[in-house]
């Protein structure tokens, strides 16, 4: 709580994943770090050495910590990596060589560790050769321990926190993310990136509170500040005073009771209040997520993302391994649909494989070798998922879907793959499902605008709004400078969704959207009166989706499409919606204004 001598300080950032908490700051270290650097006197060097060698015997209780947790979690081959991590702490001539270095030159030992390990990981870094380039990975993340050790930082791992923290960091990769102490993590808070974030979507789908586009967060707070969020409004405040923490208390309470009554809808069917079918799915990232689809009683999975398999791995899962995760899901869910999407990774979802597909990096990672393009050039690991996807098949009611088609031949080129896997399939008399339903998403403005000669190859359409827009409207979608461009609203994003549901309806195809528009319920009539067959959202969101679905008859959800179509503006589009949300929210919001 807040310190009576210090100053409430409030900031506002983008509203990324709902919920109020408060706790102490956990601040995620990933810049370059600013070393010390001065001469530590005569008669010091041994301290120095000493200061050393304790913070070398921490790093290593840490590293073993964190080896014997991975193993634990992930598996003993996971957690090679830090045993590649205790080798460079043992390693001789760099040890010997700091020592040397704070002898001749008299310095403090964090300035002659820093130099010396630098020398090696810019040498390892030069030499084109994966395996070196993997050395220096191990040497740059294991002298940053140190240095921090050294320095007496806070952490920069987000695998293990002490206690239950709200982290802090400049930006969270989805490989962060993948590790994150989901026990422990009260909220997420980002300098940098947006609503449509992998790092995000992960944080609503382990429903915590996130927000993010702060700018400059990291350097606002230290390390165990106390600090209240409210991931409703997109609001950070820093040493909360008294008045304030029992102001959001109410807030908080109001809206939980809210999310009651919402979940109260969550075991009445998935209809609108004349009785029109619109099933609504789950967005899922791993079996982990199994529970929270059947609590919230989804009509199945539209959209299974396969890359957390994949990252911080150093080698690709291969198909048995992913079969096995795939069927566990499949299984659990049956009867229900689970729609798998084949791996995107690129864009904000690289990783590192030891053994396996290296990731260059990319001037522009969005528009580069991500998702399908990233699997077609690497059609081995490609067809491992396609095999283990097909074999799954046969123990549920799975589908495929590529992500990031861009036109026709890119989808051949995917069903040519898809049938050759089955051919192998054949020839171990392995069983699957030989009529496999095959979807492809629509995120790009050249699928959306060849929907007609695609829906030709394929059975079914998910729109991904997250990345149609990011395409559409020239908006980086982690990048926070332009959020405020990404615009669900825009005209052009409401006539694109219009133009695919009804290339869908003339080709007897049905048409789902999974991107965060879809789990908005400020949009949830409007895709209704559109004409999507399914919405598909993390869990999270589905109560509050199928609440307002439930109160909406199908007439007013077309005559709403069809007001919004004709609006001019995206302003004119947001009015109209918030007007009809408002309405339906009715007494729930009013009897809430007197708190908020
Ligand atoms: C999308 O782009 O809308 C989508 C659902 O895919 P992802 O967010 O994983 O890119
Ligand atoms: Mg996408």
């Amino acid at each position: 709580m807040s310190p009576k001598n210090k100053e409430e300080i409030v900031i506002r950032g983008t509203a990324a994943s709902p919920g109020v908490v408060q706790g102490p700051a956990f601040v995620f270290l990933q810049k370059d770090l600013e070393v010390p650097f001065y001469q530590v006197g005569e008669g010091r060097g041994l301290a120095e050495i000493k200061r050393f060698a304790n913070a070398l015997a921490e790093t290593r209780s840490q590293i073993n910590a964190i080896k014997t947790e991975i193993a634990d979690k992930l598996g003993d081959e996971e957690a090679q990596i830090f045993a590649a991590h205790l080798l460079v702490l043992e390693d001789k001539a760099l040890i010997d060589e700091t020592i040397q270095e704070q002898r001749n030159s008299g310095y403090n030992i964090e300035y002659c560790f820093h130099t010396v390990s630098k020398r090696y990981i810019d040498f390892f870094d030069q030499i084109k050769d994966d395996y070196l380039k993997e050395r220096s990975a191990d040497i740059k993340d294991v002298s940053r321990r140190v240095l921090h050790n050294l320095m007496g930082h806070a952490g920069f791992t987000l695998n293990h926190l002490q206690d239950k923290r709200v982290v802090v960091a400049e930006n969270l990769t989805p490989s962060d993310t993948a590790i994150i102490d989901k026990e422990n993590v009260l909220a997420l808070l980002t300098d940098l990136g947006s609503r449509t974030s992998h790092a995000v979507i992960v944080a609503r789908t382990i429903q915590v509170p996130a927000v993010v586009g702060l700018h400059d967060i990291t350097q606002r707070v230290k390390n165990a500040d106390y600090l209240l969020v409210d991931g409703y409004n997109g609001v950070v405040i820093i040493h909360p005073s008294e008045e304030t923490l029992a102001r959001y208390g109410k807030i908080q309470s109001a809206y939980e009771s809210r999310q009651r009554v919402y979940e109260e809808s969550l075991a009445l069917p998935s209809q609108s209040a004349d009785g029109q079918n619109l099933p609504l799915m789950a967005n899922i990232e791993g079996r982990g997520d199994i529970p929270s689809v059947k609590r919230t009683g989804a009509s199945g999975v539209g959209l299974f993302r396969t890359e957390n398999l994949f990252l911080g791995k150093g080698t690709p899962p291969g198909e048995e391994e992913q079969f096995e995760v795939y069927r566990e899901v499949a299984e659990a869910l049956k009867p229900e649909t689970v729609i798998i999407r084949t791996l995107d990774l690129g864009g904000d979802k690289s990783t590192f494989f030891k053994d396996g597909p290296s990731m260059e990096k990319e001037e522009n990672p969005f528009m580069g070798l991500r998702a399908i393009r990233f699997c077609l050039e690497h059609k081995g690991m490609f067809k491992d998922q396609l095999r283990a996807v097909l074999r799954a098949s046969a123990f549920g009611d799975v589908k495929l879907m590529y992500p990031m088609i861009s036109g026709v031949d890119e989808l051949l080129r995917a069903n040519a793959l898809l049938e050759e896997a089955k051919a192998e399939l054949r020839e171990r008399s392995e069983p699957f499902n030989e009529s496999l339903s095959v979807g492809i998403m629509i995120e790009l403005p050249s699928a959306a605008y060849t929907a007609d000669l695609l829906a030709d190859h394929c059975a079914f359409f998910s729109i991904g709004t997250n990345d149609l827009i990011q395409y559409m409207m020239a908006v980086d979608r982690v990048n926070d400078r332009v959020a405020h461009l990404y615009d669900p609203n825009h005209p052009a994003v409401i006539r694109a969704i219009k133009s695919v549901i009804e290339v869908g309806k003339n080709k007897g195809i049905p048409v789902s959207l999974c991107g965060e528009m879809a789990g908005d319920s400020l949009y949830t009539a409007l895709l209704f009166g559109l004409g999507a067959d399914a919405l598909s959202a993390t869990p999270g969101c589905l109560a509050e989706m199928k609440y307002l679905l439930r109160r909406t008859k199908m007439q007013e959800a077309v005559d709403l499409a069809e007001h919004v179509l004709q609006q001019k503006s995206s302003k004119e589009v947001h009015k109209l919606l918030k007007s009809f949300y408002g309405a339906q929210l009715g007494e729930l919001i009013e009897s809430e204004t007197g708190n908020l």
